[in-house]
């Protein structure tokens, strides 16, 4: 008689309920049991790291060397041309309150900017960590303009306040479908998904 086997484990390392949405979606057709690092009560480690990808790596080596599992992190934020690439890897707690606190501060810092030098973009740099150490990370860009004011109630963070490249509505505005087809996190994941689907093969199933 077949015994059905569990499909190997893979921990989201991320305690932001928009981008562990995102990353599901994003991993969605990988045989895989994904668990939130947040849902296993793990503690958030320090992201000192002074990019994009030194952060990302923090955090999957810290979910690998808790669990076991191989992970996945993302380490993401906006990066401002009028601002010399404000608010950056502080783009999380730049206000030093939320999402929305954060827009205010972005639409404060930009007033009176015309909309040919409001151009900016997302970064997202997607860390995956073995068991065993190895580390693999990628990154992927989403170029744009920043708005006078917010449009739209999807998506996450700075999203209503930014309009892709080519695009006629904002981040806030797309389809969930539509911002994947174009974020940087799917650009990071799509690029890095080939050694995930190895590291999975070699993880299980069990
Ligand atoms: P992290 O958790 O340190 O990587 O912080 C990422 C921060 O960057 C989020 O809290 C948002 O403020 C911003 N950010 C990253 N990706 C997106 C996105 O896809 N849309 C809107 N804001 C984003």
């Amino acid at each position: 008689m077949a015994v059905a086997s569990a499909p190997p484990t893979l921990v989201v390392a991320t305690g932001n309920a928009g981008k562990l949405r995102e990353l599901r979606r994003l991993l969605d057709g990988l045989a895989v049991d994904l668990v939130a690092s947040a849902d296993l009560g793990l503690p958030r480690p320090v992201e000192d790291g002074e990019t994009f990808e030194a952060n990302a790596l923090i955090k999957a080596r810290a979910a690998t060397a808790a669990t076991g599992h191989p992970s996945v992190a993302d380490d993401s934020g906006l990066e401002v041309d009028a601002l010399d690439g404000a608010p950056g890897v502080h783009s999380a707690r730049w206000s030093g309150g939320d999402d929305r606190d954060n827009n205010d501060l972005l639409l404060s810092r930009l007033d009176g900017v015309p909309h040919e030098q409001r151009t900016g973009r997302f970064v997202s740099a997607v860390a995956v960590v073995a068991p065993d150490g190895r580390a693999w990370v990628e990154r992927g860009t989403m170029e744009g303009h920043l708005l006078t004011e917010r449009r739209g109630t999807g998506g996450f963070g700075y999203d209503p306040l930014f309009r892709a490249e080519g695009h006629e509505r904002s981040n806030g505005e797309l389809t969930a479908d539509e911002k994947d087809a174009i974020s940087h996190r799917g650009r990071a994941l799509e690029a890095i998904r080939p050694v995930l689907v190895q590291l999975l093969a070699e993880d299980g199933p069990r």
